[in-house]
């Protein structure tokens, strides 16, 4: 078989709110989203603000765009971007959206839901692309075609939430954002991210801010993780590099900085995700 490229781009790295200015230049202020090319085919984490660059990106190309995209939860900051997303307007294209219902609405209701009248004002019916969905249960392993495989596992989040895992050609990215860290690692975190190339982690909190300091209280049981527990999970499966995601709303580049730097005096393959960023695989 030939060897296509395994190509990872950062469009959105930002959590729970886009916060563009002066003090997020460096990293990017948009909300989740993750391009991950295999050869001809276009994988997308999530639909936060980030997607709308990658739209225009796609536009640029001038050909037909096809792609799977997968929402890991439908949270604002990872699906506002997709009524922005400008290849699901053009007639032509298509569009497989991936991801889990909620208890009272499906996943193509929810999807729906923030494109209804009072909220925007075009359907997501009258969007022009050929756009299917698609239900996923944790603990899926599913063939995509052209011999990549989907996993999934469920992460520790409020009202639920799926992390993907991508394989091809004996590369692999786990794409692990919105999930709180546990007292003792999930055995199935460890099975699904063993070995992997790259995890892109939610380290969100930092572990002084996860326990409470200074009057601040503790952020325990808001869904999310911290830099420290992101390097235990990496070393605990075997996995190469981690990369730092889904920045809090808060941190400034320099903060940023920092915090990289700390991370990477532990362990040495870390990188903190920043808009434009790409790994090759
Ligand atoms: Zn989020
Ligand atoms: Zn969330």
């Amino acid at each position: 078989m030939e060897k296509v490229d395994y190509k990872i781009t950062f469009w959105g790295v930002r959590g729970s709110l886009p916060v563009p200015g002066s003090k997020t230049i460096k990293y990017g202020g948009n909300t989740p989203c993750v391009q991950i090319q295999i050869g001809d085919r276009l994988f997308i984490m999530d639909a936060g603000t980030g997607i709308y660059n990658l739209g225009q990106h796609l536009i640029k190309q001038k050909k037909p765009a096809s792609g799977d995209i997968f929402i890991t939860h439908t949270h604002w900051d990872h699906i506002q971007g997709f009524p922005f997303f400008t290849p699901a307007f053009i007639k032509g294209n298509r569009f497989a959206l991936y991801g889990i219902r909620s208890v009272n609405l499906t996943f193509e209701d929810l999807m729906k839901g923030q494109m209804e009248y009072d909220h925007f004002p075009v359907s997501l019916d009258e969007m022009g692309s050929s756009i299917n969905f698609h239900e996923l249960a944790f603990g899926t392993e599913m063939d995509l075609g052209d011999d990549v495989v989907l996993r999934t596992v469920w992460n520790n989040h409020p009202g639920g939430c799926l992390s993907y895992r991508l394989d091809h050609g004996g590369r692999s990215c786990c794409y692990m954002t919105d999930t709180e860290h546990t007292e003792k690692i999930k055995p199935d975190f460890l099975k699904f991210a063993a070995g992997a190339d790259v995890i892109i982690y939610d380290t969100h909190f930092t572990d002084k801010e996860y326990a409470g300091y200074e009057g601040f209280p503790s952020v325990k049981g808001w869904g999310h993780s911290t830099w420290q527990e992101g390097i235990k999970l990496v070393k605990a499966c075997g996995a190469k590099k981690l990369v730092l995601f889904h920045h809090a709303t808060y941190r400034s580049d320099y903060d940023m900085e920092v915090i990289e730097h700390q991370a990477q005096e532990q362990y040495p393959n870390v990188v903190a995700a920043r808009e434009g960023m790409v790994i090759s695989l």
